[in-house]
């Protein structure tokens, strides 16, 4: 950290010029936004000065062995300051896999958070159209095994009831469940949910711990579509890092039901930390999102 970089410089120079410090005066009034940053050259962010755990990320090939898949990952989250990195599905990716593809991919997310020190948590993957399938899975890899949580893709809109008996088992596990919700302009795929749909699933389950991953992916109709169900968690990774997702989901639904995520190596880390060190929000809340709530899920 501290190297100067072109766009530090630019930043900062244009936050000065615009408080009026370039002239050598002080503003006379200046705007927050206008004044937050450091001045010119400094960084505007230490990342160092956070503990961050990373709640979503994923192997990416199908030849490279997945020890050597984590050792890279690994060493992007070291310069990045990620403590932690939270890993589930395998390769390649399938819409609706079979029970034997699921135990495959889960198998290659075993050997890489094995490999990992244990820096890396697993998500065990599940497809809920085969509900007794990914029952024994899970009772494999997480009653059985050292994976944390379950991650569910788009096989299936998860208001549907077969997946309840998943949601029981979760509880009796507290196994966080993670699902992929997005709401698409183009259409969805036939079985992906939205956040509604999670919300649905979890009032009928209110012992059970959600995450909606990408906070709907339309957030600003996601988060509200969430705000209701207390049991259901926003994930904010994915998309471009725009201004205002995680500003509206503390102001929304309180900064311990909002957690960072990357999706890695589908989004790069840092677009995705941007989204929280750069909100308008107080440095606790900050804290919270980049490992504290995540922290405090996976305690139980
Ligand atoms: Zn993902």
């Amino acid at each position: 950290m501290g190297k100067i970089t072109r766009r530090a410089l630019l930043s900062g120079a244009a936050q000065a010029a615009a408080a009026g410090t370039l002239l050598g005066h002080a503003p006379a009034r200046a705007t927050a936004r206008a004044v937050a940053p450091a001045a010119a050259g400094t960084p505007a962010c230490d990342l160092d000065r956070y503990v961050i755990w990373d709640a979503h990320g994923h192997l990416y090939s199908a030849d490279t062995p997945p020890a050597e898949q984590m050792a890279s990952l690994l060493r992007a989250a070291d310069r990045m300051h990620i403590e932690r990195v939270v890993v589930f599905m395998g390769y390649p990716w399938v819409y609706d896999p079979e029970p034997d593809e699921v135990r495959r991919q889960n198998d290659q997310v075993l050997e890489a958070i094995e490999s990992s020190d244990g820096r890396a948590l697993g998500f065990v993957y599940l497809n809920p159209k085969h509900t007794q399938e990914s029952l024994d899975e899970l009772d494999r890899c997480v009653r059985d095994g050292p994976m944390v949580g379950i991650k569910l893709w788009v096989s299936i809109r998860c208001h549907d009831p077969c997946l309840d008996p998943i949601a029981v088992r979760a509880a009796e596990l507290n196994a966080p469940i993670l699902q992929h919700t997005w709401s698409k302009i183009t259409g969805n795929l036939p079985g992906e949910s939205m956040a509604e749909d999670v919300a649905a699933l979890a009032a009928r389950n209110p012992a059970t711990t959600f995450i909606a991953a990408h906070a709907g992916g339309d957030w600003e109709t996601g988060i509200r579509a969430i705000r209701g169900t207390p049991n259901v968690t926003a994930e904010i990774c994915g998309g471009d890092p725009t201004a205002g997702i995680v500003e509206m989901a503390v102001r929304e639904l309180g900064a311990q039901r909002v957690i960072y995520g990357s999706d890695f190596r589908g989004r790069s880390f840092a677009s995705q930390l941007a989204k929280v060190v750069g909100a308008d929000i107080p440095e606790e809340s900050k804290r919270l999102i980049l490992a504290g709530n995540l922290q405090r899920m996976l305690a139980r």
